[in-house]
């Protein structure tokens, strides 16, 4: 009798979902509309407020977060955070959905309005609509469809939505875990809906170090060099030292974490930029470039590492590097100054969000979930490092290369596949 009224729940619980599929539209376009862009973090107040009226409506108590002195907060460009609760009817394990609400520049080569909603074919079309406004509003429908169909439920659930993910997080979830809002005490489960593919667990994610190596030299006529010392040869010896040691080496490393795509599976580093010499002119000046011999260059790396891989050494290498140059090249001089670390998370296979989630994939999409980790990092380094909180995974709709590309998109049939799931989590945990 028991299993039978289960199953009549679920289907009521699926329908619920369908039934929302408008106001799933309609809450994914109203997103994309405002344009939360990240640099510099526009609208965040704006999107908090609407977030607030909404989850309010569905019985949520909400609290509006102001990360004060993080990077980036001021006056004109406030950091601002939401976190809704609403709690069951006795105790029990909070489940914390939590979204990013910043997306990244426009960049080019749109044929639709980045910022319009526009809906074709199945399609959403938005800057942020896979990453992750999308995602947001999916937890957002999975909580009410639940709601309204588990009325009498135990612990809580938790929606938040969060500032400058996409630069690091500092005024969104990392201030949030050092106020203690994911405190292991307070949230139990945490579901990060970022664009990771409907049919995806993402465990974690890779370390990355950023760092600015800068040589050195003196400046002299450009037509007698050798008055001078060039700085931009000393890096160009840096950058071979890289190729014919560093990245055959990166290249080697193979990890066990499931990383998606394949070539991420390995140590990788970016040279994300050069500047040396003179500094570049105004696009309208005309005039030609005077004669020198540049006295300092400039290279940003960004290096991403494996669970395998110990920090210590990933900067290690990188100084062994220099340090060898620095005693067999002449003139040799260099500094290195590091910009960021984020360590490497993972959570594990058996975490319950992991099972659950797992589950409830293969329920709704008929077939076994498959277990990745993202090459880049997100919010759960945060969670895991401040919070100190495992038991915690991403999970949402999108496809995940659409990320930062023009004309992305979210599918709105995706959109109800992993509300569905993250509904039937709810079931399974809080009931
Ligand atoms: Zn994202």
């Amino acid at each position: 009798m028991a299993d039978s009224r289960r199953m009549i729940e679920n289907s009521k619980l699926m329908q619920a979902v369908t039934d929302r599929r408008d106001d799933l539209i309609a809450l994914t376009q109203d997103l994309i509309r405002m344009p939360t862009l990240n640099p510099p973090g526009l609208n965040y107040r704006e999107i908090c407020e609407y977030l607030d009226i909404r989850l309010r409506k569905s019985g949520f108590e909400t609290e509006l977060i102001r990360a004060h002195g993080t990077p980036g907060d001021s006056d004109k460009y406030p950091r601002w955070n939401i976190v809704a609760r609403r709690s069951g009817t006795r105790p029990g394990d909070c489940v914390h959905f939590n979204s990013h609400t910043d997306v990244v520049e426009v960049g080019h080569g749109w044929t639709k309005d980045p910022f319009g909603g526009e809906l074709s074919d199945g399609k959403i079309y938005g800057r942020g609509a896979c990453d992750m406004k999308g995602g947001l509003a999916a937890s957002i429908i999975a909580a009410e469809a639940f709601l309204a169909t588990y009325p009498d439920f135990a612990g809580a659930i938790e929606i938040s939505g969060t500032a400058d993910e996409e630069s690091g997080g500092y005024g969104g979830v990392a201030y949030l875990a050092e106020h203690g809002y994911f405190d292991p005490a307070r949230v139990q489960h945490v579901i990060i809906p970022e664009p990771l593919n409907k049919d995806r667990v993402c465990l974690g994610h890779r370390g990355g170090w950023w760092a600015e190596i800068e040589t050195f030299g003196e400046i002299a006529h450009g037509s007698m060099p050798f008055l001078g010392d060039c700085a931009v040869r000393h890096m160009g010896a840096v950058l071979n030292a890289f190729e014919e040691t560093l990245y055959p080496a990166m290249a080697a490393r193979h990890t066990d974490m499931p990383v998606v795509p394949e070539g991420a599976r390995s140590s990788t580093m970016n040279i994300n930029s050069i500047h040396g010499g003179q500094p570049e002119q105004d696009d309208d000046y005309t005039g030609l470039p005077a004669h020198c011999v540049p006295d300092s260059c400039r290279i940003v790396i960004d290096r991403r590492f494996l669970a395998e891989e110990n920090i210590d050494d990933v900067r290690g290498e990188v100084r062994a590097l220099l340090d060898g140059l620095k005693a067999n090249r002449d003139r040799f001089d260099y500094d290195l100054r590091e910009m960021n670390v984020v360590l490497p998370s993972m959570t594990d296979r058996d975490a319950p969000v992991v099972q659950v989630i797992a589950a409830e994939i293969e329920k709704v999409l008929g077939k076994p979930a498959e277990f990745v980790a993202s090459p880049g990092t997100y919010d759960q380094k945060h969670i895991d490092r401040i919070g100190k909180l495992k038991n915690c995974i991403a999970y949402g709709p999108g496809i995940l290369e659409l990320a930062h590309k023009p004309d992305e998109y979210i599918g709105v049939e995706d959109m109800i596949d992993s509300a569905k799931v993250m509904a039937g989590a709810l079931v399974k945990i809080l009931t």
